[in-house]
C-alpha cells in the first residue's frame, strides 16, 4: 500500500516542499504542487533524494574511539569530558561548531545548552561561511536580520539585478520562477553582475563580468548616479532614513563618475550607464545577491552598498522591490533566529544588549547566561590549533573540507584533546577525526522546521524508521544536558515542545519591539505542529496568516525606527594576486552536488554531470600556464594545494579561475579546494573572502594516466592522483601516478582481483595498457592505462555495466573504449533528471527534429523538470560548447 508525506528538500536555502511516496519500502520523490516556495518543482538534487537515503556508509552505533559503545557510556563520556574541561579552563575553554543542516529545533537546543547554561558563547554555525555579511549588512541597515523580500517580489519585478550568484545551479527553482516570469513578461530585465558567464547569464539582458572584489564601487556609483539623476526618493528617504549625506560624500569619492567605475570594475562604460539606467529607471527593482557578496573581507560594505540604492530610491518593504540576500543552506534562516551565530543571543536577540541579556535570563531561567560574543568560525579553530579551546563538539557539518585553511583545520582537529561529532555519515574527514561519535539522524527520518530565504518556516517530516541507534540532535544535546546537571530546562519530550518554546521567547516582552517574532505559533498543539503548513515570520495574534514583506509601513528596528545609510569606501580583496600568485582563485558550487557529497554522490546520476574536482580557466590563462583541456593541473597558494581536471572555458575570466568546493577525502585524493583558501575575513562579519585567493596553476605530468571501473568499490595503489565516482552499478575511478607501472597486468589484477575472465591489451613501447574482466557473461571490471590523459570518453563503458550480457560485438570494443557501429552511446550527461545524454541531444538536432531547446524538451524530456540544464542544452544547439 501507498503511503505519501510531505516535507521539505534538506538541500538549498530555497525551501522546496517534497512529496514523498512509499510504496511497500519502494520510496520516490516529487515537488510537493501546493508548497508556495516551489508549486511541484524540484531540481536535479531535490528529485533524486530517494537515491540518497540508503543505510550504506551511515553512523548507526555511538563510538569511543574507534570502538562501539552504548548510548548511556557515549553520553556520560561526553558530559563527564566537557565537565572536566571547563571545570579545568572555564567554560571558554569548550566548543560547539553547528551548521545550517540543522532543524530549528536542534539549533534552539545548541544554543541554549552552550550560551545559557555553559556560559561561553563558543558556538558558531558553517552559515558563517555563506551568510553572516548579509546579516551583518542587514543589521547595519535596518537595525534587525529581516530579509525584505519574497519569492514572489521577484516574479512581480519589472528588474532583476542577480549579484554574486549562479542562481541557475546554486538556487534551481528560484532561477526557474524568474525564467518563467521572463517568458511570461519579455520587458522583465535581467542583469547578471558576476566575474564568470554562468548559466544564470542564459536569461540576462546584460551580464557585468565585474572585476572580482569591486563590487562596492559599482553600487557606489549607482547611488552617485541616482543622486545626479536626481532619482532620490525624498519622500521615503527623509522620513524613514538616515545617514544618506553621509553615504552620498562616500559613494562620490570612490566613484566619481561612470568612467572612473567602468575603470576600477574593469567593465565597458556603456555597459555600465546601462545598468545605471535600467536601475534608475525602473520602479519595480529587485537585487538578488548571494555569495559572491557575501564571500569577501569587504562582504559586509559591500552588502550595505546594495541596500543603499534601495533605500535611496525607496524601493523597500513594497511588492517586487527590495535587497533580497539568498541563503545557501536549508535552514541558515532557523540557525539566524535561535541565534547559533557566536554573536547573537536566541530569537535575533543580542549579546552586547543588557535589556536582551536580562530578558533571555529570565526566559531560560538560568543565572550563566553568556554576555560577551564567542569566537566566529575561522577563529574558533584557530584556537583549537593553538590549544586554547580543548574541546569541540562538531554538529552535522565537515570543517575539514569546509573551512578556508583547511589543511590547518584537519590538523587542529587531530590535535584537540576532545573532539565529539554528531553525524548520520560515517565516512566525513570530520567524524574519521573524532574521539566519540554520536549517530544522527538523516533526512526522512527526523522532524522538525526549516526556515527558508523568504523567511518561511517548512515541516521537514519523518517517514522512514530510526535506522540502528540514531538520534535526534535535540535529544543528543538535551541527554548531555541533563548530565550536565541542567536537567530541568531540557526537559523535552518531542521537537514540538522546543518549537513551542522558540515561539515563545520570539514573543516574549516582544511587543513590536524585535522583528523576529513568532509567538502566534506559541501555543499551538502537537496536532498543529505536526500538520503545520509553511509559513512567513513574522506570525503574530495579529498577522496569525504570516508577513509577506518586511518594512510595509517603513519602520525598522533601530534605535529610531529608521533605517540606516553607511558610508562605504571600498576595499580591495585582503591578498592581491603577484608573480608568483598570478590567478585569482573562486570558489563555489556545480549543478548536481551539495556542499561535500556526503549525500549528492550516493546518486549515480548526480555524480554524471561533472565527476570530478575541475579548474574552469580561460584559454588566455591556458596558454600562458601550458595547461591542456582535461589534462590535470596542480593549484598552489600560501595555504595549501590541490590536483585538478582542467576545463579551458571562455566563460571564465582571464586571470580567474573556478574551483568547486565540494570534493573531500573519502571521494578524492587531493581534491579540497578549501585548503588554498584565504583565511581572511570580513572584520565586521566574521565571513572568509572564499571568492579570492591568488595562486599560481601548472600542469601536473604524472608518469600514467588512466582509469579503471568495478562493480565494488576498490582502494587503487600506486596512484597520486584518484577520484572516486559511483555510477549505476559500477564505481569509476579516475587515476594518475607518479612512477610508471613496470607489470601492468599484474598491478591490474592486484586492483581488480584474479578471478573471471580477462581480455587484455598491452602494447610496452607506447607504455599503453588495456584490461576487462568478465564473470558471468557480465562486464565485472575494465582498467585504461596511457601515458597521456587522452583516453576513451566513459560515457559507453558505464552503459555496459547496465547490460545483463556482454554480447560478442560488445566484447570486441571493450578494449577500445568506444562502441562499434550499431552499438548506441548516449554519450556525457546533460540532463541529470532523465539521464539524457549529450550524443542523444546531438542525434536529435542531426535528424532535424530539435531546433530549439524546446524541442529537445518535447523529444527527449530533457530540461523539463527542474530546467537546469537549459543553458547547456542552448550551448549544444548553438554548437559553442563540445564535451
Ligand atoms: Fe532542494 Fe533544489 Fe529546491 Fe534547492 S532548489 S530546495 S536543492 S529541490
Amino acid at each position: 500500500m501507498a503511503t505519501t508525506s510531505l516535507t521539505t528538500c534538506p538541500y538549498c536555502g530555497v525551501g522546496c516542499g517534497v512529496q514523498v511516496t512509499d510504496e511497500d519500502g519502494a520510496i520516490s520523490v516529487k515537488g510537493d504542487k501546493l508548497h508556495p516556495a516551489n508549486f511541484g518543482r524540484l531540481c536535479s538534487k531535490g528529485s533524486a533524494l530517494a537515491d540518497t537515503i540508503g543505510l550504506e556508509d551511515r553512523l548507526l552505533h555511538p563510538q569511543i574511539n574507534g570502538k562501539q559503545a552504548s548510548w548511556d557510556t557515549a553520553l556520560n563520556a561526553v558530559s563527564n569530558g566537557l565537565k572536566k574541561i571547563i571545570e579545568e579552563y572555564g567554560p571558554d575553554a569548550v566548543a560547539f561548531y553547528v551548521s545550517g543542516q540543522l532543524l530549528t529545533e536542534d539549533y534552539y537546543v545548541a544554543n541554549k545548552l552552550m550560551k545559557g547554561f555553559i556560559g561561553s558563547a563558543n558556538i558558531d554555525t558553517n552559515s558563517r561561511l555563506c551568510m553572516s555579511s548579509a546579516v551583518a549588512g542587514y543589521k547595519r541597515a535596518f537595525g534587525s536580520d529581516s530579509v525584505p523580500c519574497s519569492y514572489e517580489d521577484l516574479e512581480q519585478a519589472e528588474l532583476i539585478v542577480i549579484e554574486g550568484s549562479n542562481t541557475a545551479w546554486c538556487h534551481p527553482i528560484v532561477y526557474q520562477r524568474i525564467v518563467k516570469a521572463k517568458q511570461q513578461r519579455p520587458e522583465l530585465k535581467i542583469v547578471v553582475i558576476d566575474p564568470r558567464k554562468t548559466a544564470t547569464c542564459d536569461i540576462a539582458d546584460l551580464h557585468l563580468p565585474i572585476k572580482p572584489g569591486s563590487d562596492a564601487t559599482l553600487f557606489n556609483g549607482l547611488l552617485s548616479y541616482i543622486n545626479k539623476q536626481q532619482r532620490i526618493n525624498w519622500d521615503f528617504v527623509n522620513p524613514h532614513t538616515e545617514g544618506v549625506v553621509e553615504a552620498l560624500l562616500a559613494a562620490e569619492k570612490s566613484a566619481a563618475g561612470i568612467s572612473q567605475v567602468a575603470q576600477i570594475c574593469e567593465l565597458s562604460e556603456q555597459d555600465v550607464r546601462l545598468f545605471y539606467q535600467f536601475f534608475a529607471d525602473t520602479k519595480k527593482v529587485v537585487t538578488l545577491y548571494s555569495q559572491g557578496v557575501n564571500q569577501s573581507s569587504s562582504g559586509t560594505d559591500k552588502s550595505n552598498s546594495i541596500i543603499n540604492c534601495h533605500l535611496a530610491t525607496g524601493r523597500i518593504g513594497k511588492p517586487a522591490m527590495g535587497p533580497f540576500s539568498i541563503t545557501g543552506q536549508p535552514n541558515a534562516m532557523g540557525g539566524r533566529e535561535v541565534g547559533a551565530l557566536s554573536n547573537q543571543l536566541a530569537a535575533h536577540m543580542e549579546l552586547n544588549n543588557p535589556a536582551h541579556h536580562d530578558l533571555v535570563s529570565r526566559f531560560w531561567q538560568t543565572d550563566n547566561l553568556a554576555s560577551v560574543a564567542g569566537l566566529q568560525a575561522v577563529d574558533m579553530f584557530e584556537q583549537i590549533a593553538n590549544g586554547k579551546i580543548k574541546a569541540i563538539w562538531v554538529i552535522a557539518t565537515n570543517p575539514v573540507v569546509t573551512l578556508p585553511n583547511a589543511d590547518v583545520v584537519r590538523r587542529a582537529i587531530e590535535d584537540c584533546e576532545l573532539v565529539i561529532v554528531s553525524e548520520c555519515e560515517l565516512n566525513t574527514g570530520t567524524a574519521a577525526r573524532a574521539n566519540i561519535l554520536l549517530p544522527a539522524l538523516a533526512w526522512g527520518e527526523k522532524c522538525g522546521t526549516v526556515t527558508n530565504s523568504e523567511r518561511r518556516i517548512s515541516h521537514q517530516r519523518n517517514f522512514l524508521p530510526h535506522p540502528g541507534e540514531a538520534e535526534e540532535d535535540w535529544w543528543i544535546l538535551s541527554q548531555v544536558a541533563k548530565r550536565m546537571g541542567f536537567g530541568e530546562a531540557f526537559n523535552y519530550q518531542s521537537s514540538a515542545d522546543i518549537f513551542r518554546e522558540h515561539a515563545a521567547l520570539s514573543g516574549f516582552e516582544n511587543k513590536g519591539k524585535r522583528d523576529f517574532d513568532i509567538s502566534g505559533l506559541a501555543e499551538i498543539t502537537d496536532k498543529q505542529y505536526d500538520e503545520l503548513s509553511p509559513i512567513q515570520w513574522p506570525v503574530t495574534a495579529r498577522d496569525s496568516e504570516g508577513t509577506e514583506r518586511m518594512f510595509e509601513d517603513g519602520r525598522f528596528f533601530t534605535a529610531t525606527g529608521k533605517a540606516q545609510f553607511i558610508a562605504i569606501t571600498p576595499r580591495p580583496p585582503a591578498n592581491a594576486t603577484d608573480e608568483e600568485y598570478p590567478l585569482i582563485l573562486n570558489t563555489g558550487r556545480v549543478r548536481d552536488q551539495w556542499h561535500t557529497m556526503t549525500r549528492t554522490a550516493r546518486s549515480a546520476r548526480l555524480n554524471a554531470h561533472i565527476s570530478e574536482p575541475i579548474i574552469q580557466i580561460h584559454p588566455a590563462d591556458a596558454k600562458a600556464y601550458n595547461l591542456k583541456n582535461s589534462g590535470i593541473a596542480r593549484l598552489d597558494s600560501l595555504w595549501g594545494n590541490m590536483l585538478a581536471r582542467i576545463a579551458v572555458t571562455e566563460e571564465q575570466r582571464p586571470g580567474s579561475v573556478f574551483v568547486p568546493m565540494h570534493w573531500n577525502d573519502f571521494l578524492a585524493s587531493k581534491g579540497r579546494v578549501n585548503a588554498l583558501v584565504n583565511p581572511v575575513v570580513d572584520p565586521i562579519s566574521g565571513q572568509p573572502e572564499s571568492k579570492h585567493t591568488p595562486i599560481k596553476v601548472a600542469p601536473y605530468r604524472p608518469a600514467w594516466y588512466g582509469f579503471m571501473f568495478s562493480r565494488t568499490a576498490l582502494a587503487p595503489s600506486n596512484a597520486e592522483y584518484w577520484v572516486k565516482i559511483k555510477g549505476d552499478q559500477f564505481f569509476r575511478y579516475e587515476l594518475a601516478g607518479e612512477t610508471a607501472i613496470s607489470d601492468p597486468f599484474s598491478w591490474a589484477k592486484k586492483q581488480l582481483g584474479n578471478d573471471g575472465e580477462w581480455l587484455e591489451f598491452s602494447d610496452q613501447n607506447e607504455k599503453r595498457f588495456r584490461a576487462g574482466k568478465i564473470i558471468d557473461n557480465r562486464l565485472e571490471s575494465i582498467i585504461f592505462i596511457a601515458p597521456e590523459f587522452d583516453l576513451p570518453a566513459r560515457s559507453w563503458l558505464s552503459q555496459v555495466f547496465s547490460e545483463q550480457t556482454v554480447t560478442d560485438e560488445m566484447r570486441m570494443s571493450l578494449l577500445a573504449g568506444k562502441p562499434g557501429a550499431g552499438l548506441p552511446d548516449t554519450g556525457p550527461m546533460v540532463c541529470a533528471c532523465f539521464g539524457v545524454g549529450e550524443n542523444t541531444i546531438m542525434e536529435a538536432i542531426a535528424s532535424g527534429s530539435a531546433k530549439t531547446a524546446e524541442d529537445i524538451g518535447t523529444l527527449l524530456k530533457a530540461g523539463t523538470n527542474c530546467g537546469s540544464c537549459i543553458p547547456e542544452l542552448k550551448n549544444i544547439i548553438s554548437n559553442k560548447q563540445p564535451h
